[in-house]
C-alpha cells in the first residue's frame, strides 16, 4: 500500500491581455508567503512595498490564519473544535463567531446537498486513513464500517447562534472542506479592511482575486491538465479562466489517495454509504464569490459525481467545471454561467 500525494491540477496566476491602463507605475505586486493549514499560503497584493511594509500586513496576516487554526483546526489539541470533539458531554458551548460562521455555512450546503456533505464525517475519514489520527491505511470491515457509520450525521449537532451542543458524544466535527476556504476569505477581508482594491490570495489550492494586476491586466488562472506525472514536469493549461471578483476551489481525488489490492481509495467519503468515493471525476473547480462556500461546493460536487453534481449546479444556479477520466483521456463539463468566466 503505498501513499501518494499529487498536486496534477495547479491553479497557477498569468497573465492576459491588458484591458485596463495601469495608473501607478511605483505600484508593484508584493508577494507575502507563508505556511499554515499543513499548506502554503501565496498573497499577491498591488501596492509599494514601503506601504506593505508600514501597514504590516504580513504579520497581519499570519495573526489571522493562526486564529482561524485555533478555532478550528483538528490537528491543535486545544483548538475550540478539538475541545469540542473531544467533550463527552452534550453540553451547550458558547463558540467564537468565525467558528460559528464556518459551522452555519456547512450545515446550510449539508442541508442543501441532502448530506453528501457532512462535517460530522470525521471519523469516517480518520477510519479510511486520512485524518489526524493518520492510521495505517486499509480496507475496514464491515462491522467497524457500521460502528463509524453509527456514530456520524448533521441530525446530531445543534448550532443555534453561537451555541453549540451535540445529541452524542463521540460526534467528531472534521471542517476540512470548509475552513480553508474560510481562511481565504478571512485574509481576504484583511485586505480589503487595509485599504488594498487589488489582491490574489491563495492558500493550498483554494484562491480568491479581486481587481487587477499591477500591470492593469485582469487577474486569469490557469487550471493545469491533469497529466500523471508526479515529477511535475509535464505541464499543460487545461483552461484559463478570468474569475474578476470571486474566489475559485478545486476538489479532487488526484491529490490526496492510497492503493490497496491494486484499487484507489479517495480522501472523500460517500456519507451514504461510509466509503470513499469511486467514480471517474476527476476534479470540480467551483467560481463563487465566497471562497468558504466554493470550496464546500466544490468538494459537495465531488461527492455526487458528474451526473448528479451537474444537475445539482444547474439547479443552484452554480458556476462549476467538472473533469472526468474517459477511456481516451479526460473529458470536461460545465454549467452555463462558468462559461462566462472561460477565457
Ligand atoms: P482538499 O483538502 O484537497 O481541498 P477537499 O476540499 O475536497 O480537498 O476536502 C476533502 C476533505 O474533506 C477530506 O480530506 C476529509 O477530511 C473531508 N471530507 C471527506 N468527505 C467529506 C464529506 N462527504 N463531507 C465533508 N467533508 C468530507
Ligand atoms: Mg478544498
Amino acid at each position: 500500500m503505498i501513499k501518494i500525494k499529487m498536486m496534477l491540477i495547479v491553479l497557477l496566476s498569468i497573465s492576459i491581455t491588458a484591458c485596463f491602463p495601469s495608473n501607478n507605475s511605483a505600484k508593484k505586486e508584493i508577494l507575502l508567503q507563508g505556511h499554515t493549514m499543513g499548506t502554503t499560503y501565496n498573497v499577491k497584493v498591488v501596492a509599494t512595498p514601503e506601504h506593505v511594509e508600514s501597514l504590516k500586513l504580513h504579520d497581519k496576516i499570519d495573526a489571522v490564519l493562526k486564529q482561524v487554526n485555533q478555532e478550528m483546526s483538528t490537528y491543535i489539541p486545544d483548538s475550540e473544535i478539538s475541545i469540542f470533539n473531544q467533550s463527552n458531554s452534550g453540553d451547550v458551548f458558547e463558540i467564537s463567531n468565525g467558528f460559528a460562521r464556518v459551522l452555519k455555512e456547512s450545515i446550510r450546503l449539508g442541508e442543501l446537498s441532502n448530506g453528501k456533505l457532512d462535517i460530522t464525517v470525521g471519523p469516517l475519514v480518520n477510519l479510511w486513513g486520512f485524518g489526524p489520527e493518520q492510521r495505517p491505511e486499509q480496507v475496514p470491515s464491515d462491522s467497524i464500517l457500521a460502528n463509524t457509520l453509527a456514530r456520524i450525521g448533521l441530525k446530531n449537532l445543534h448550532l443555534v447562534g453561537n451555541k453549540l451542543s451535540k445529541d452524542i458524544p463521540n460526534l467528531y466535527i472534521d471542517l476540512s472542506t470548509t475552513a480553508k476556504g474560510y481562511g481565504v476569505d478571512m485574509v481576504a477581508e484583511l485586505i480589503e479592511a487595509n485599504g488594498i482594491v487589488n489582491y490574489l490570495v491563495e492558500i493550498g489550492g483554494e484562491m480568491r482575486l479581486k481587481g487587477f494586476k499591477h500591470t492593469g491586466e485582469l487577474w486569469a488562472i490557469a487550471i493545469e491538465k491533469p497529466i500523471l506525472d508526479p515529477s511535475g514536469e509535464q505541464r499543460a493549461v487545461h483552461q484559463v479562466i478570468i474569475p474578476k471578483d470571486n474566489a475559485v476551489a478545486t476538489s479532487g481525488d488526484y491529490r490526496n489517495y492510497f492503493e490497496a489490492n491494486g484499487q484507489r481509495f479517495s480522501h472523500i467519503i460517500d456519507p451514504a454509504t461510509g466509503k470513499p468515493i469511486h467514480h471517474n471525476l476527476v476534479s470540480v473547480t467551483v467560481i463563487h464569490p465566497s471562497s468558504m462556500t466554493a470550496d464546500g461546493l466544490s468538494t459537495t460536487l465531488m461527492v455526487m459525481g458528474t451526473e448528479q453534481g451537474m444537475a445539482f449546479a444547474v439547479e443552484n444556479n452554480l458556476a462549476a467545471l467538472f473533469i472526468s477520466k474517459t477511456e481516451h483521456g479526460f473529458s470536461e463539463q460545465f454549467t452555463v454561467k462558468f462559461k462566462e468566466y472561460l477565457k
